[in-house]
């Protein structure tokens, strides 16, 4: 069996190195490069607990526990690290109110309270999101997959079934054919009867900040003096970076993933603000002013599974901010879906793509 991915983010990459781990050839078809969108430009943090109450429970903790063993198991370094995470608030240029800190990190500002300690090293973890993508791409050439340069440009049908994908016009054989292009996916309902994908924009700052930042994760609610709140998120990794992204917006998606851009206000308002919250990030210099786009879906749930009616087609995407998080359980359950007919160790019931009314080709808007 041959299977074609459509997209090289970490779910696409995901999904080859456990098809290739159980002995499957598969493709990795990428249009602009490895790791270029919101899987090299999200956060990377992992919570084992905090999807419970929701369908995502058990692939969120079949995930968390894959990203240990993966970083035992599989060559190089993705500045995997469990650490401590907290929350709290900040009243920035504001004289009102101040809030009772219970924990004191040190590189915060004093108008800045952590509140709540939200998870331990048992709990809580970290990735660079795109060491590891490209991580698991590389382990899945390792073990026999293949990173295919070209832009998918349409599906090719055989009868019921699929019999391989056009990338940048020319035909690529194949049984199988995922699509994995995050909110590019969108662009398989011309081809499928599939759900519409939305992308929701994300603006991010990585500063260089050494080791004056030890290893926790932060969630902050942040007044800014204009009133305007703000639910930034901080990450210091292990290569001496600190990330933090907090402020979204409604674009369009540029249909081209190369295209995507910050918009300058949203940086220079994200930068204002984490120069108030810590004296270590106004201080540090900033390696990358970036966007990217999540994947949505209509009722907040991925599409993991077969496309419905159509033999050989599945889709796996829409993971929104869990995506770096639920990655490699979805890359297993979709090996298990491909392989065996069905996944064994996460139910893809609550994921199935039929469960939402596919999208009219007509209604298609793309820029
Ligand atoms: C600001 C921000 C912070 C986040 N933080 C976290 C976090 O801390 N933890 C977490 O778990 N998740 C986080 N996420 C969510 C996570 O980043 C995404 O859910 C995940 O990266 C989606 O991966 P993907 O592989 O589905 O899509 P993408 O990363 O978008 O990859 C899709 C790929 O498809 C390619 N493609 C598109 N069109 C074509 C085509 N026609 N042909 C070939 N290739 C194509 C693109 O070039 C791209 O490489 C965050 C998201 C954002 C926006």
């Amino acid at each position: 069996m041959h299977v074609l991915i459509c997209g090289g983010g970490v779910i696409g990459c995901s999904i080859a190195y456990f098809l290739a781990r159980s002995g499957v050839k598969a493709t990795v078809i990428e249009g602009t490069g490895v790791a270029c969108a919101a899987s090299g430009k999200s956060g990377g943090f992992l919570a084992r607990d905090w999807c419970e109450g929701s369908p995502l429970a058990p692939l969120a903790r079949r995930s968390f526990d894959l990203h240990a063993q993966l970083a035992d198991e599989v060559a190089g370094d993705w500045g995997y690290r469990r650490l401590d995470t907290y929350g709290g608030f900040a009243n920035l240029g504001n004289p009102g109110r101040r809030f009772r800190s219970n924990y004191d990190l040190g590189w915060f500002a004093d108008d800045v309270a952590m509140s709540q300690a939200l998870g331990s090293p048992e709990t809580t973890a970290q990735v660079h999101p795109g060491q590891f993508t490209i991580a698991m791409m590389s382990a899945a050439e390792a073990l026999g997959a293949e990173l295919r340069p070209g832009r998918v440009t349409g599906l090719v049908r055989d009868g019921d079934g699929v019999s391989g994908v056009e990338v940048d016009g020319d035909f690529v054989a194949g049984d199988a054919v995922v699509i994995a292009m995050g909110p590019w996916s969108i662009l398989a309902a011309q081809w499928l009867p599939l759900p519409p994908v939305f992308g929701l924009k994300g603006h991010s700052l990585v500063f260089a900040t050494g080791d004056r930042v030890p290893a926790e994760a932060v969630f902050l609610e942040c007044r800014e003096p204009s009133g305007a709140v703000l639910t930034p998120e901080l990450f210091p990794r292990t290569d001496g970076t600190t990330y933090v992204c907090g402020i979204s917006s409604e674009e369009a998606l540029p249909i081209d993933p190369a295209r995507v851009a910050p918009d300058p206000g949203s940086i220079a308002r994200l930068e204002a603000l984490c120069a108030g919250l810590s004296p270590v990030l106004a201080g540090s210099k900033i390696l990358a002013r970036q966007a990217c786009y999540r994947p949505v879906t209509r009722d907040g749930l991925p599409l993991i599974g077969a496309v419905p009616g159509i033999a050989g087609a599945y889709i796996a995407t829409g993971h929104s901010v869990w995506g770096i998080l639920n990655a490699p359980a979805t890359g297993e359950a979709m090996a298990e879906l491909i392989i065996d007919g069905a996944a064994r160790i996460v139910d893809l019931a609550p994921f199935d793509p039929a469960r939402l009314r596919p999208l009219d080709p007509a209604r298609l808007r793309l820029s």
